[in-house]
């Protein structure tokens, strides 16, 4: 027999299952030797009160052991021979897309520009050792994307339930944890996500697709070029039928005069999916080149704010003694509005990192990720502030030019406060920082508190030169924030500069039904790059929607 119940209970029992057990024997009045088996099935945290509960939906198995699956597996049939589908970018929208394409019986063409993720770990290594970022291989490019070191939350805002569950049962397939399945705020960690997306490539790789690395896609290929379908004539450049490739020799870059010689390109043929991230600038140049349609997009920017992890489990749970033994590293979201913007925290990373994730030389750009078991000694969230497209008249006195295309300006305003940041960094990328309460008070701090940002920090008054409408806000939302969670507002904590990479700054406009562009046929822009997804679940769920989008096109092609 099984019965499932909705229980509340105190964080040792939650965690301890010979406790569980026993507290459910006696609650419901069994004889504790019946109980075979204890599965949660969904788990969240309520630290509302002094006292910290934790909510749980259990199946207790009475008189039998578990036998049903602890999660969905997806069948993946083999598809050599089958028609292809060339998906740009390895990273959760790209993945997604492949592992979709293969199930719907079509054989993916996976093309990532970055490294395979355990050689990309060395180029990560390497920005802290020698203060450059390599632009192929670095926090947001190479296979698994922006996702792969990061902190792998897996919740989003997105309402679809059907698809996020889809998405998290995949990532169980391939090794996440099951707990993930149960975890109001699941997380994999940036330690156990390697293996899970090698695992994922492997799938593709067994089924019959390809996955190629440091292959970077440098034009779309047109119908007018390459008559690729039945007899329909080619006429304009409305219709992608592939895309040029640049692959580099033995992985290896060589630069004459300064440039990075490739030494051959190649093609590819088949619908694309372009699911290059948000930091593939050099895309976004292209296709506004190639005159694609785009739109400026609002993003949010700010900075990174790196708490004691045991002040924020103080705070979080009301307690001298912090989390104690059996709760995890505190989480916090905070959100206000000033004048009119929203400022709020964003990507919090309990028990984590802050790393340095630029793309390209001369640039400074912050993020934050923890591990599985979120066990450093501070916690961190970027904390930004709204910025539309029209606001950039009002930060900037046009100090940021609006740009060949009116589409890339978001764009041009990040890459100038990250090269600014850069500059305050000493040219490198030690990144410019500030205790907290100084930055509120206008004042530059003397030193600066130990942190987790590996490449180093640099005193700088972030208060005086980030711009004017960002630092406003973000002084007075820290004050909202100090007065909801005391001892919030603290020089204890550090901003670190500076957090731009939000979302994408620019939407590749797609049409609603079809999923391609608006223009051009056979292309499809996917996952957060395209503009139509934040975070790794959302990138996952519209991956497979693209797919699905993509089999559809074949279908009507035939
Ligand atoms: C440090 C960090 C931590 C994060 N933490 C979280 C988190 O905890 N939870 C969460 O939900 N989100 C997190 N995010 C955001 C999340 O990673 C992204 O939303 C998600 O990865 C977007 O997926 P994507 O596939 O659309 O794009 P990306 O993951 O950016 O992948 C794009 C891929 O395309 C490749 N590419 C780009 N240009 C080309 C080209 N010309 N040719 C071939 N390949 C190309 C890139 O190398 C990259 O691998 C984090 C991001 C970072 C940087």
């Amino acid at each position: 027999m099984t019965n499932e119940y909705q229980i509340r209970v105190v964080p040792e029992v939650a965690v301890q299952e010979d406790r569980l057990r026993s507290w459910l024997a006696d609650e419901y009045g069994f004889d504790v030797r019946t109980i075979c088996g204890v599965r949660i099935l969904k788990r969240s945290i309520d630290a509302r009160q002094r006292q910290i509960y934790v909510n749980l939906k259990v199946r207790v198995y009475i008189n039998e052991l578990p036998h049903d699956d602890e999660y969905v597996r997806t069948e993946y049939p083999n598809v050599e021979g089958r028609p292809q589908v060339i998906v740009v970018g390895a990273g959760p929208g790209g993945l997604f897309a492949a592992l979709r394409l293969i199930e719907l019986g079509l054989r993916p063409i996976v093309l990532e520009r970055g490294k395979d993720v355990h050689e990309r770990k060395k180029d990560l290594a390497n920005i802290t050792k020698t203060q450059k970022v390599d632009a192929e291989s670095n926090y947001c490019f190479g296979e698994g994307g922006a996702g792969a070191y990061s902190d792998g939350k897996l919740y989003t805002r997105s309402k679809k339930r059907g698809n996020i569950e889809k998405i998290l049962n995949v990532f169980c397939q391939h090794g996440a944890s099951t707990a993930i399945l149960a975890d109001a705020h699941p997380h994999i960690g940036t330690d156990r996500l390697p293996k899970v997306i090698e695992a994922m490539r492997n799938t593709i790789i067994n089924s019959g697709g390809e996955v190629h690395f440091q292959t970077k896609v440098v034009r779309l290929l047109y119908n007018n070029q390459y008559p690729i379908t039945n007899n329909r004539e080619p006429i304009t450049n409305n219709r992608v039928v592939g895309v040029a490739a640049e692959e580099t020799v033995n992985g290896y870059c060589l630069t004459v005069n300064g440039n990075c010689l490739t030494v051959t390109e190649k093609e590819f043929f088949g619908p694309v999916i372009l699911a290059t991230g948000h930091s593939a600038r050099d895309v976004y140049r292209y296709l506004a080149e190639a005159k694609i349609e785009m739109e400026a997009k609002g993003i949010a920017v700010g900075v990174r704010l790196e708490h004691p992890s045991h002040l924020i489990d103080q705070i979080q749970y009301h307690s001298k003694q912090g989390r104690g033994r059996y709760l995890p590293a505190a989480e916090y979201a905070m959100v206000t509005q000033v004048d009119g913007r929203g400022v709020y925290s964003f990507c919090m990373c309990p028990g984590g990192f802050v790393i340095p994730a630029a793309t390209d030389k001369e640039q400074i750009v912050v993020n934050g990720m923890s591990p599985a078991n979120r066990g450093t000694a501070w916690s961190n969230s970027g904390m930004v502030v709204e910025v539309r497209p029209e606001d950039l008249d009002l930060i900037t006195n046009n100090q940021y030019p609006i740009t060949v295309n009116p589409a890339l300006r978001v764009m041009a305003f990040q890459e100038e406060l990250e090269k600014l940041c850069w500059q305050q960094g000493n040219m490198k990328q030690t990144a410019p920082a500030q205790r907290m309460a100084d930055f509120v008070n206008g004042r530059l701090s003397y030193d600066l508190p130990k942190s987790s940002y590996a490449p180093g920090l640099i005193s700088s008054p972030l208060h005086f030169w980030l711009p004017k409408m960002i630092s406003k806000r973000l002084q007075e939302g820290f004050k909202v924030f100090g007065r909801q969670a005391h001892g919030f507002l603290t020089n204890e904590a550090v901003m670190i500069a500076v957090e731009t990479r939000t979302s994408s700054p620019v939407r590749i406009v797609r049409d609603h039904e079809t999923l391609q562009h608006i223009r051009v046929e056979g292309l499809f822009p996917c996952g957060e790059g395209a503009g139509y997804a934040g975070g790794i679940v959302s990138a996952g769920v519209d991956g497979e929607r693209c797919a699905e989008a993509a089999a559809a096109y074949l279908q009507q092609l035939r």
